[in-house]
């Protein structure tokens, strides 16, 4: 069996590559464990050395990592070098911060002395999706191996370039071998990878389907899991927000990555008396955006990444009018001709309760704007969803605002006049059907550590 990358500009096959055989999977496994008897002898010092190899490296390929990803999904080459620099900064964080996190914590009990001790756990399995296809698999990578952990990917098939390329720069910043393998193989065979003895956790992000799967795997077998699923973000804009500001913001947050992004805003839920305002300088934000090929330095917005998300796309979008809902811009499927993958940014209104576009994540460039009759009524309406990964506010009531932010949405991240973003430093992740578990941040190496009990009387 081969695995394609294939370019969603033109439908042309990149490069194929043969999947491993199944003994070639558990060799790499095994290899993986041999790796880590030693690696997790290893001090902070010497595994921050290391990262900060990687960080060089990073930086020195931007250029080469941002075009395969252009060929591979269709992120525009800036977005490409500005996602490889980030990778870069939270291999930083963590060679930074690491040993601080990870640090014997003292407990005072009856003990003559008592203490938390933070240690790894060995092969951890990264199941990865194509959205940002570096960033993904760093933000996995960079505190699992600062922990002593050692990882095996098992990345989106459509990117196996980039995943190969990511297992050869750890490999250049001279790791030991085999702290980190790339599995070339598809979903059929994670099972097996899964219940194998060696590999003791799972991180998975993708889709809620493909969460739910892995986790019921990992579950009979009492292996943890941490995942990251979509979600279906609100935005609130209150009556009182700098409505142009929002607007802007709230365009370049449904529009990140093409609009494929799991923290991408989705639901635009806007309270009655400024909506039209709102909406005109929404549509404006969201038409301004400069569609074309990805390779191009001007290009704002790429093709979807695959021909199939794009059509399903506009299947939702088609369902969501025939529901009752108002296409305001785009709804159509751009007539460049060829195999592409292009859609138009696209905003939809009049969206309500049961509608697809309510009820669903958009995964690509397609805006729901929802009326509210106030911010109570908003409120409700952001939490009336499955998901709950991230949500923002938009209002100059800071005090309101904080309040909302903290108390009233439900969801893993909120922010205030703010679209959703990622930080190193900060904890990344859900509740309810957007997953469970943290990444980044502190409370991200902690994960995939035995929070171990030294108690000596
Ligand atoms: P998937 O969730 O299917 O893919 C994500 C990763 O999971 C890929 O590596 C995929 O491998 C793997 N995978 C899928 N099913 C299994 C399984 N049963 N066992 C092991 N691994 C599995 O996403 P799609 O590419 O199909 O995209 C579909 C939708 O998923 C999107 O429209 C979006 O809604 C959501 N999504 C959310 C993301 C997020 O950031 N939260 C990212 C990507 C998608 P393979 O590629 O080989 O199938």
């Amino acid at each position: 069996m081969s695995i394609s990358s294939i370019n969603p500009v033109n439908g042309e096959i990149i490069k194929e590559y043969q999947e491993d055989h199944p003994e070639t999977v558990n060799q790499k496994i095994n290899q993986a464990h041999e790796a880590w008897q030693s690696y997790r002898e290893t001090d902070f010092g010497y595994r921050a050395q290391f990262l900060l190899k990687i960080v060089d490296l990073l930086n020195e390929r931007k250029n080469e990592l941002a075009k395969l990803m252009s060929l591979e999904m269709g992120k525009p080459l800036k977005a490409g070098v500005a996602e490889v620099v980030k990778c870069a900064s939270v291999c930083e964080y963590y060679a930074k911060n690491g040993a601080t996190f990870l640090a014997d914590q003292k407990v005072e009990t009856d003990a003559g002395k008592s203490f938390i001790s933070f240690q790894p756990i060995g092969v951890v399995l990264a199941i990865m999706p194509w959205n940002f296809p570096f960033w993904q698999v760093f933000r996995f990578l960079a505190p699992a191996i600062m922990a002593g952990n050692v990882g095996v990917l098992k990345h989106a098939s459509g990117v196996m370039g980039c995943a190969l390329a990511i297992e050869k720069i750890v490999e250049d910043a001279g790791f030991h071998s085999n702290v980190f393998k790339t599995l070339v193989s598809g979903s059929k065979a994670i099972a097996e990878v899964i219940a194998h003895p060696f590999v003791k956790a799972v991180t998975l992000t993708g889709s809620t389907e493909a969460g739910k799967k892995v986790a019921e795997q990992a579950g009979r077998l009492i292996k943890k899991t941490v995942l990251e699923l979509g979600g279906s973000g609100p935005y609130i804009i209150l009556a009182d927000a700098d409505l142009a500001a929002a607007a802007k913001t709230c365009a370049e947050a449904r529009l990140i990555n093409n609009g494929q992004s799991c923290i991408a805003a989705k639901r635009f839920i806007v309270v009655k008396e400024v909506e039209e305002e709102f909406t005109r300088y929404f549509k404006a934000a969201m038409a301004a955006k400069k569609t074309g090929n990805p390779l191009d330095n001007d290009t704002e917005l790429g093709p979807m990444a695959r021909v199939e998300l794009r059509d399903e796309l506009h299947e939702q979008v088609l369902k969501t009018i025939a529901q009752g809902a108002t296409c305001i811009l785009g709804g159509k499927i751009p007539a460049f001709g060829g195999h592409h993958a292009f859609y138009q940014p696209t905003i939809l209104t009049n969206v309500k309760k049961g509608m697809l576009a309510y009820d669903e994540e958009i995964f690509g460039p397609v805006a729901a704007v929802i009326s509210a009759k106030d911010a109570d009524d908003a409120i409700n309406i952001a939490n009336d969803t499955p998901f709950g990964l991230g949500a923002a506010v938009f209002t100059q009531d800071l005090i309101l605002a904080e309040d909302i932010a903290r108390n009233k949405l439900q969801a893993g991240s909120c922010f205030v006049n703010e679209g959703v973003k990622s930080d190193p430093a900060l904890p990344f992740g859900g509740i309810n059907q957007s997953g469970y578990g943290r990444e980044l941040g502190m409370f991200g190496i902690h994960e995939f550590v035995n929070i171990k009990t030294v108690y000596i009387k």
